[in-house]
């Protein structure tokens, strides 16, 4: 299976970064709508698409007013957007505004709040509430094949036992980092996950690998959550890498 990383930054782009989107192109199966949407149409490979938001802030969302230019390019049968029922009315209401965007986009909303699981093909999608301003919520995506796929962003991070069970079994745990152990009083301010806290959910979820997302764009040196969450997990079957723009994971069976 393969995933690309279309877009790696929280909050706003940077010359490295755009804000949160991730891509399956075997399921047509978009992670958040961030800025880095626009890069979507040349990979889209099936009839349908199906985007996944945690949550509605403009970093997780601004990508959908570009589907116009990439369903243009790129028409497909079906665009389905899923996510909470707040979130999703907050979407149509205000950044689907005419005076903010003057096009409607022919999409489906699909509101998960009474679906605690849904299909996507042969895809199973569970999700989960995370502790974040407005709250967000992880995703979990289990194929038939049994591979297991964990997106879990703008989030405190949960380490307590019942999040380390849901967790379990991944092949790859795509979970947010926004500030190393030095700043971790503002990721607590701010809803995000610091490094230790990180490392702590990596050690009691055990991933196959653990790729560091939605990177903060205003820190000069991302690369220091890697090496301080590496530093942890070292000695332990998990792959830790930190995501990068244009980058394309491979993963599972
Ligand atoms: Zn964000
Ligand atoms: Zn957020």
């Amino acid at each position: 299976m393969q995933l690309h990383c279309l877009g790696t930054a929280g909050y706003h782009p940077n010359e490295d970064r755009h804000t949160s989107c991730y891509f399956l192109p075997e399921s047509g199966i978009v992670l958040d709508a961030g800025t880095g949407l626009f890069r979507l149409a040349e990979l889209i490979a099936t009839p349908t698409l199906d985007i996944l938001l945690s949550h509605a802030h403009l970093d997780h969302v601004a990508g959908l007013t570009f589907l116009l230019d990439v369903l243009y390019r790129r028409p497909v049968d079906r665009l389905r957007i899923w996510g909470e029922k707040d979130k999703l009315a907050a979407i149509q209401r205000h950044l689907f505004s005419d005076l903010l965007f003057p096009v409607p986009i022919q999409a489906e909303y699909r509101e998960i709040d009474a679906l605690p699981e849904f299909t996507i093909g042969d895809c199973t999608i569970r999700w989960r509430r995370q502790q974040h301003p407005g709250m967000s919520v992880g995703y979990r995506l289990d194929w038939d094949d049994g591979t297991r796929l964990l997106y879990l962003t703008d989030t405190t991070g949960d380490d307590g036992v019942e999040a380390m069970e849901w967790n379990a079994g991944a092949d790859l745990l795509m979970h947010e980092c926004y500030f190393p152990d030095a700043s971790s009083e503002w990721a607590t301010k701010t809803g995000h996950t610091w490094s230790s806290r990180l490392a702590r959910i990596a050690q009691g979820s055990a991933p196959k690998h653990l790729m560091l997302t939605h990177v903060n764009p205003i820190d000069a040196e991302p690369e220091l959550m890697l090496r301080e969450v590496s530093e942890t997990l070292r000695g332990r079957q998990t792959r830790v890498s930190l995501a990068a723009d244009r980058e394309v994971v491979e993963f599972g069976r």
